[in-house]
């Protein structure tokens, strides 16, 4: 399942960590400190060297000419009334450019988190998800995973929110377009450089990756970067799991229990368990039931989710009223629930219903 981990024949600048801008610093006989100079332009969201004050233009020419500066190109962003915002990306890389991508920013009060997508198209094919219908198509490599979130923090600096809402990238969730498990090396790269103390610096609190059950790649995230965790789980019962996300065929419950069990959350941290609920296929009186004997009340938590239509979608969501009514049961049983508010449904933008639109014309 897990796809070969996608490398750029170019090193991408936003992949690249300090020290490897110190090794082409020396390589291309340039002062050491224009090495923290480039990270700082890439650290902001600016790729563009021609955009980059301080470097001379010598050094501008060499970058162009030898490394991927940016490696999305924007095509098109699209605002709800919410503040949500939607970016849909380009790939520049041989082979595979032109693909497209899309990111998402949810702003709040006072945090801002960026959807961030690991793939073209995703491995899986869950019935009920937009980007399932499209196939996979490709992994993005590390630099492409970073850029999104470059990318987006240059935007929100250039036309910044209106002024209630948080308008810089505070965290970032992994439950754009894609498996993230499926493209393992390039995600766990990339939330390395997320929190390299030299590019964002952030708290591994901060940084959330969503699975829908690979439980050898969970295991080996856990041991490697234990991030926040969260489960596409959508039902507790086996026959109904196969079908809503395939791959529990491969990895049942059992084992995703037993893997749940083993991830290393911190203090005050739990496990989120995704449930996304249909109307008549997940949200009757035995799924609830089933669903309490399988969460573990201590390191896991419940996060309803409203189905989002898109065009062809085979199912329908269950009212809010039965979703309210349905986390009040869980919470009566001692388990924590909570339903999620839907942000930029407007623009195709909320959970689930992401799928890059190649049709959509380049407005830059
Ligand atoms: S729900 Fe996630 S894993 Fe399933 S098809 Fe959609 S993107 Fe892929």
């Amino acid at each position: 399942m897990t796809q070969p981990a996608q490398t750029s024949p170019t090193p991408q600048l936003p992949a690249m960590t300090l020290a490897d801008l110190q090794a082409q610093m020396q390589h291309w006989q340039q002062p050491a400190f224009r090495a923290k100079q480039l990270l700082d332009w890439c650290n902001k969201g600016v790729l563009d060297p021609c955009e980059m004050a301080n470097i001379p233009a010598p050094l501008r020419q060499l970058l162009q000419e030898n490394l991927c500066c940016q490696p999305l190109k924007l095509v098109h962003r699209q605002c709800s009334s919410d503040g949500t915002r939607k970016y849909l990306f380009a790939l520049q890389r041989d082979r595979v450019a032109g693909k497209m991508v899309e990111s998402v920013f949810i702003p709040e009060e006072k945090r801002g988190t960026v959807c961030i997508s690991s793939q073209v198209g995703c491995v899986l094919d869950c019935p009920f998800c937009h980007t399932g219908t499209q196939g996979f198509e490709a992994n993005l490599t590390a630099g492409e995973i970073v850029a999104q979130v470059l990318m987006i923090k240059h935007d929100l600096r250039q036309e910044p929110l209106a002024d209630e809402l948080h308008s810089d990238v505070t965290h970032i969730v992994y439950m754009g377009m894609g498996e993230p498990m499926a493209n393992e090396a390039a995600v766990q790269q990339s939330i390395e450089i997320l929190m390299d103390e030299q590019r964002l610096h952030l708290s591994r609190r901060r940084i959330t990756v969503s699975s829908s059950g690979l439980v050898p790649q969970i295991t080996r995230l856990g041991a490697a970067q234990p991030v926040n965790l969260a489960i596409s789980l959508h039902s507790a019962d086996d026959a109904k799991r196969d079908i809503l996300v395939p791959i529990n065929k491969k990895y049942p419950l059992a084992e995703l229990r037993r893997c749940l069990d083993a991830y290393p959350i911190g203090k005050q941290r739990h496990i989120t368990l995704e449930y996304v609920m249909l109307d008549g296929v997940n949200d009757q009186a035995d799924d609830l039931a089933t669903l309490v004997r399988f969460v573990q009340p201590e390191r896991e938590r419940v996060n309803l989710i409203q189905f989002n239509p898109y065009p062809g979608s085979p199912y329908s969501g269950s009212s809010k009223q039965h979703m309210k009514r349905f986390a009040q049961q869980l919470i009566s049983q001692g388990i924590r629930a909570t339903v999620r508010r839907s942000r930029g449904d407007d623009i195709m933008a909320a959970c689930g219903q992401l799928k890059a639109d190649a049709t959509i014309p380049n407005q830059g």
